[in-house]
């Protein structure tokens, strides 16, 4: 029993960066090769091809670390917030705030006796780390880390987009718009039932789910090239 306990708070921690680098693979892949797609259809050569994906691969990892560091900038503030009112709780009211741990824990099934034991040692130990632990459930581990998510979510887009990149780039000519688009479609699946299988989803319905919004975001990308490449 403790060992499997033990495992699962480990992969659970985890569990949420692969995600969450997985979801920016995706968008890195369905955006680039979109924009591939598109450019290619348009009848432009493949230098052109390449350097609209090369600007896509820039411009989407810098907006996915901007939007990620300031959504995450505004989660590390209100943890701030939350953590400052706390301290000001613990100064102004510990009797109160010995109550009201004691009282969480009750509620977690510990004898009245017990929880009172338990909540003055671990506010004796670190009044702070145990309120924000078990009262606002915020804990080291968890802690919102903008330049890291940020970092994070902008390498997974490059990732990602750098596989319809190199197909484009590889590809001979003739075979570059198929190529783009059967590749990508397979890059996405695999990550589709790598993000699935991370969140204990089904894996086939991660893998087609991901595999359809690809492709239609591709074929629309690509049509609308050939239409502004006919106009132009
Ligand atoms: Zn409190």
């Amino acid at each position: 029993m403790h060992r499997r306990r033990h495992h699962e708070r480990h992969v659970t921690g985890r569990m949420g960066w692969l995600r969450a680098s997985v979801l920016g693979a995706n968008d890195g892949i369905v955006s680039t090769a979109s924009l591939v797609l598109g450019v290619a259809a348009a009848h432009a050569d493949r230098s052109n091809i390449l350097t609209a994906g090369l600007a896509g691969l820039v411009a989407g990892a810098m907006s996915m670390a901007a939007g990620e560091y300031v959504s995450v900038h505004s989660q590390a503030d209100s943890e701030k917030a939350e953590l400052d009112r706390e301290r000001h709780e613990l100064q102004t009211d510990v009797d109160g705030e010995h109550r009201e741990l004691a009282a969480i824990y009750m509620a977690r099934g510990l004898e009245p006796a017990l929880a009172r034991r338990v909540a003055v040692q671990l506010m004796a130990h670190d009044a702070l780390d145990a309120h924000a632990r078990d009262e606002l459930g915020i804990t080291e581990a968890l802690r919102a880390r903008p330049l890291q998510a940020a970092g994070a979510s902008a390498l997974s887009f490059a990732a990602g987009a750098l596989l319809p990149l190199l197909v484009a780039a590889l590809a001979p000519a003739s075979g570059l718009l198929p190529l783009v688009f059967a590749a990508s479609l397979l890059f996405l699946a695999v990550l589709g039932g790598i993000a699935a299988r991370a969140g204990g989803a089904a894996i086939g319905t991660g893998m087609l789910r991901i595999a359809f919004w690809g492709a239609l975001a591709m074929i629309i990308t690509a049509a609308a090239g050939k239409l502004f490449g006919a106009i132009g």
